[in-house]
Order: C-alpha cells, then structure tokens, then sequence
C-alpha cells in the first residue's frame, strides 16, 4: 500500500473510503476553552487532516461542523472530501432512539450526513436524559442490550441517507459474530474502533477484522492522555517507551510519529488527538518515512496485552466486551 499525505485511504467493505489517519477529538469539556475545537479541526483541514473522529459525548460536534462547514465555503475542501465519523452512545441503543440521536449529531455538526455512524460501546445503559444513570447508591444503571436491534435501527438510517458507512467500537469478537451472523443483515459493519497501540497490539482481533472485512481503528494511539478520572495507569507511558524513541532516531521522528506509522503501515487507522497545533502538525507527518519489516516486527513484540482504557466501571455489565480473550 503505497500511503501518502494526499491518499492514504482505504477501501471499506461497502465500497467508501476512509483516510487511514484521523483527528481524534475528545478533551476534557471543563478544561477546554470554548473555541479550541473549531481553530484545530480547521488548522487540521489546512494542513491535510481529512478525517475526524467525534462523538455526541464529546460535546464539542458544533465546533467541528463548524470549523468544516468555513473550510467548505473557503473553498479549501468539498464534503465529500472530508470524512466524519459519530458515535451512538449507549442510553440511546433502543432501536426507536437510534435515529433521533444520529439526527442530533446531524444538528450539531449541521451536515446533511455522517460518512461513518458507529455503536459506541456493545453495553446499552438505561435510556434517559441522564448520560451515565446512577441509581441512589451511584451504581449505573444498565439496561437490557439487543445489538441486533439497535444495528437494525442504524441500518434504516443508512438507508435513509443520514450516514454512509456503519460500525461498531469496543466490540469482542463474539459482539461482531453476533451482528454478521444476524439473520436478515442488510448492512455488514465496515470497522470496529478499538483501542490499538505499540503496547496493545490487538493481533487476534485484527486478524479476525482482516478474515470479515473489517476495518480496524486505533483509538488511543499513542498511549491516552493519561487522565487518571478515565485511564487505567498500571502501564507505563507509550512515547517514553526506548525501542520507539531508538526507532525514531534513525528516521529522525519522535516516539509518537513511530507509534502511529506502526498502525498505518499495516493498514489500521489511528485517531491521535491533539488540541496543541504543533502536535496536530507533528501527528501527520508520518507519510515521509517508512518502517522496515523488522522494526515492524521488534515493535509488535512490545505488545503487553494490557488496556489504558479498560471500563473497569462496567465491567458487570452483561456485555461488558473485555472479559473475553478478544
Ligand atoms: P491519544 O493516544 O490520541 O493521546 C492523546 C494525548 O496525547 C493528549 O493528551 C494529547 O495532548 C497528547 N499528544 C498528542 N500528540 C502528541 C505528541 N505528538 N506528543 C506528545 N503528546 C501528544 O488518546 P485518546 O485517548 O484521546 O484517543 C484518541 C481519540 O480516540 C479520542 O480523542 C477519541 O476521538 C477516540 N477515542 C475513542 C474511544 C472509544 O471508546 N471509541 C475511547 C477513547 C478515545 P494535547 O491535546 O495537549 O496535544
């Protein structure tokens, strides 16, 4: 795959593409300025960024849509050029809430559509207006999870127009097996976004992506932000990690832009996120250099089978996705 600032995306299963490198999009709302969002993903536009990774949770769609809709009437990009991806979050998985939420999403971005529309979590939690319901004793409140349904739902709104590509995030294989083995499945799901990194390599389930067509994004690419109110610390920090800082030496590139060449070089995506222009500029330059097969293989072995971002909060949830080996 010959992987360029320009192209470097990939085919997805139903026949759209999706750029290979994304913007990932969450900070903490309390702590980033009103603004942030929409100066990034425009500087991101202008410096070849064309693919976002967002959420309704991560309140801040109306800056992205925002900063796209400006690049789109300065004639810097054309919609179809840009790639948005959303996600449905899980008090909104009853089948009869799925569109409207996917319309919520459309408002805020306002755009006519999403190129990609993907179950956030396989956990569905009590639907309401509470984003994270708790009962009197602060234990969340669960609610009873139909994947296939909720996928039925999200396969209508692709139907309908509203999204282009539909996937999944933080499903096990079994989750996956459930949905392509749905009786009636109108519509495959063309990626799963899935923690994936230097020390989480995720080499079962990939290659279980790779056999169904399905396309795998990293998320936490280059090793979270390391919020302890959300990121489990037991392992050490990714980009001081010595075999990436020693690998990056040699082609004069930084831990990090070794970190997310090792995911793009073997065709999984990755969606680092920086508010920091520099480090927005940095995390693209990674089309100018390759990785020979045996730095590629030296950095799999780093593989430590151990999440930043495990739930542990869910984790007696009936589907909580990560008790099963993958
Ligand atoms: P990342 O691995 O992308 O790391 C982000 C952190 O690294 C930020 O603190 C950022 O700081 C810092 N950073 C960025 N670039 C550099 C660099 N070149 N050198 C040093 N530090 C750097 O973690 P995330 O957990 O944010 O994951 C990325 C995205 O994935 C999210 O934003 C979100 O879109 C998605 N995601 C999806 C999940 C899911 O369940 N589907 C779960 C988690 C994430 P700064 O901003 O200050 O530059």
């Amino acid at each position: 795959m010959n992987l360029t600032a320009e192209n470097h995306s990939i085919l997805l299963s139903d026949g759209n593409r999706m750029p290979l490198l994304g913007l990932g999009t969450y900070g903490d709302p309390l702590t980033t300025p009103k603004g942030t969002v929409v100066e990034c993903t425009k500087l991101a536009i202008d410096i070849g960024y064309r693919h976002f990774d967002g959420a309704l949770m991560y309140f801040n769609e109306h800056e992205i849509g925002q900063a796209i809709r400006d690049k789109i009437a300065d004639g810097t990009i054309k919609r179809e050029e840009v790639f948005y991806c959303g996600k449905l979050w899980s008090t909104f998985h009853p089948p009869e809430m799925v569109r409207p939420n996917l319309e919520r999403t459309l408002e805020a971005l306002k755009l006519d559509y999403v190129d990609l529309y993907i179950v956030e979590l396989p956990m569905a939690f009590k639907p309401g207006k509470e984003l994270f319901p708790k009962d009197g004793n602060g234990k969340f409140i669960y609610h009873h999870t139909d994947l296939c349904a909720t996928w039925e739902a999200l396969e209508a709104c692709k139907d309908a127009g509203l999204v282009k590509s539909l996937g999944v995030s933080n499903f096990n294989r079994r989750q996956l097996e459930l949905l392509l083995n749905k009786p009636g499945l109108k519509h495959r799901p063309v990626s799963n976004q899935v923690e994936c990194h230097p020390y989480f390599t995720q080499a079962k389930l990939l290659e279980f992506c790779r056999q169904n067509h399905i396309a795998v994004v990293g998320y936490s690419p280059i090793g979270t932000s390391r919020d302890p109110s959300w990121v489990t610390l037991t392992c050490p920090p990714l980009l001081e990690d010595q075999l990436l800082l020693s690998i990056g030496r040699k082609h004069n590139k930084s831990s990090a832009q070794v970190a997310l060449r090792f995911n793009v070089q073997r065709g999984v995506g990755v969606i680092p996120k920086s508010f920091t222009p520099q480090r927005i500029k940095h995390n693209f330059q990674i089309f100018d250099f390759s990785l020979t097969a045996d730095e590629m293989k030296a950095i799999e072995a780093l593989n430590k089978n151990i999440r930043f971002v495990d739930l542990p909060m869910w984790s007696d949830h009936p589907e909580y996705p990560f008790h099963d080996e993958y």
